[in-house]
């Protein structure tokens, strides 16, 4: 894929970027290495004062960096200003939190005295998506540079503006050259990076065949690597839920980012007894929902990313209904104007077991399946090849319990949308990937968990 900006809302190609070659790589991995030899010497305090600055800047520009976005990649103008926020927020909150999750553990043994002491490990790839463009690559860089590591983006090859402000704002805060370096390449030239030996690990967030590629190689050179990758996450709406809040939450967890979030609520398993009553509502949030120009205030849809992910999309609604689909809104993209837009869509009588039934939709299409039980809804659940995050709607405790504990995902969210937060662990089961971000458990990803022994 070129690396360039297209504007996904009329199609017109903006700016286009020339891949790095060979050498100039060798220079941004040369620079990196050495960077890494005196930063990995500052203390909590320097690293937390440069975060709390990219966080200041953030805040300060957040509508020129959300322009960017909104005009790569076509997230609504609103959602791409709360993102940029967010960005600040978990900036500040590994600034803040680090010291404390990465302080040394004592620990009773043999020993005069012995602990943990968590160390960096160097240079660690990040390869990242489109979909949350800003958001993909704080979450990884906050806590991977508070651990005293230095960071190389390989960002999706339709964001390179994102991108090129990323490394901006990072150095604009004060962090030495080399400490964070975007790297403008193609996904074929992550592999001899992943195998140069500066390189210590790894992460990717983005479709299971990237995520298979990345770590087959960082497995061959025994390198460590976190996946966040696809994701059909249930969104479960049993009897004694309240439905209103329900269709409300689930529109917003569906439409979220013009449908195309990893967390987005892609199957809704509802029981029979208010199936009907759950459709209708439902039609009627997505009927209210504008459909338009991503720039102005009052869009909550607009365009998809690319137009490969809008002929992918349409392709998949056309298998589930020749395979039996009933169509109860939309199901065709929209042809009468510019750009990669795709309506609201719901489709129900969807068979479970059926291959379309376990794919990701990355858009605006929701699949209703009707159940009999909680136990069905969980069956049905689980009958995917994913496991990224679930949400689950009952006021009965015993149910709840049941949910939490059966459904196979990396988070339940019992009666609320399944969203990102600084303050707990992200990240997967089965084919939606391993390790985790955020919380404690992200920035103690990519440290040396050293054992200390003295006697
Ligand atoms: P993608 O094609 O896998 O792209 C993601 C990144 O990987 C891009 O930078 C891409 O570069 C690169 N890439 C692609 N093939 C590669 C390869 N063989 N080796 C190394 N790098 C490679 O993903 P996408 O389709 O754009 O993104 C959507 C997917 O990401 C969805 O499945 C979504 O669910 C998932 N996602 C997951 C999470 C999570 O946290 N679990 C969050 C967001 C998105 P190019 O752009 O140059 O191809």
């Amino acid at each position: 894929m070129a690396i360039a900006t297209v504007n996904p809302a009329t199609g017109e190609t903006l700016a286009t970027f020339v891949p790095l070659t060979e050498a100039e790589i060798e220079t941004k991995l040369a620079l990196a290495a050495s960077a890494f030899q005196e930063y990995r010497k500052t203390d909590f305090a320097t690293r937390s004062n440069w975060l709390n600055q990219t966080a200041a800047i953030l805040e300060r520009d957040k509508t020129k960096f959300a322009e960017i976005m909104t005009l790569e990649m076509g997230k609504p103008l609103k959602s791409a200003i709360a993102e940029v926020e967010k960005c600040a927020w978990v900036c500040r909150f590994y600034s803040e939190k680090a010291p404390e999750f990465l302080a040394d553990v004592p620990i009773t043994s043999d020993a005069g005295s012995s602990y943990v002491s968590y160390q960096p490990l160097g240079i660690i790839l990040a390869v990242m998506p489109w979909n949350f463009p800003f958001w993909q690559v704080f979450r990884f860089a906050a806590p991977a540079l508070m651990a005293g590591n230095v960071g190389i983006l390989k960002h999706a090859s339709n964001v390179p503006q994102c991108a090129l402000a990323i490394e901006a704002i990072i150095r604009e805060a004060g962090f030495p050259q080399g400490v964070f370096q975007t790297l403008l390449i193609g996904a074929n030239q992550v592999a001899a990076i992943v195998e140069d030996e500066r390189v210590k690990a790894a992460t990717l967030t983005g479709s299971e065949p990237a995520g298979a590629s990345l770590a087959s190689i960082a497995g061959k050179n025994l390198k460590k690597t976190v996946l966040e990758l696809g994701g059909s996450d249930p969104f479960i709406v049993l009897e004694s839920a309240d439905i209103e809040a329900a269709v409300k939450t689930g529109t917003t967890a569906r439409m979220l980012n013009n449908g195309q979030s990893c967390i987005a609520a892609k199957r809704f398993i509802v029981s029979d007894s208010i199936g009907d009553r759950f459709e209708q509502a439902l039609v009627a949030q997505f009927q209210a929902l504008k459909i338009g120009n991503p720039m102005e205030e009052d869009t909550n849809i607009g365009p998809l990313a690319t137009s490969p992910i809008l002929q992918e999309l349409e392709k998949q609604v056309q298998t589930a209904i020749a395979q039996g689909a009933k169509v109860l809104m939309g199901g065709e993209a929209i042809s009468d104007r510019q750009g990669n837009f795709y309506p609201p869509t719901i489709l129900t009588n969807i068979d479970p077991n059926s291959h379309i039934a376990k794919e990701e939709f990355f858009g605006p299409v929701a699949m209703v399946f009707r159940v009999k039980n909680l136990d069905e809804a969980i069956a049905v659940a689980n009958n995917t090849p994913f496991g990224l995050g679930a949400s689950a709607w009952t006021q009965n405790p015993t149910e709840q319990q049941q949910l939490i504990k059966e459904i196979e995902a990396g988070a339940v969210f019992i009666n609320g949308l399944v969203k990102s937060d600084p303050r707990l662990p992200f990240g997967g089961i089965k084919r939606s990937g391993y390790g985790r971000e955020l919380g404690i458990q992200g920035i103690q990803e990519f440290v040396n968990i050293k054992t200390v022994w003295i006697k």
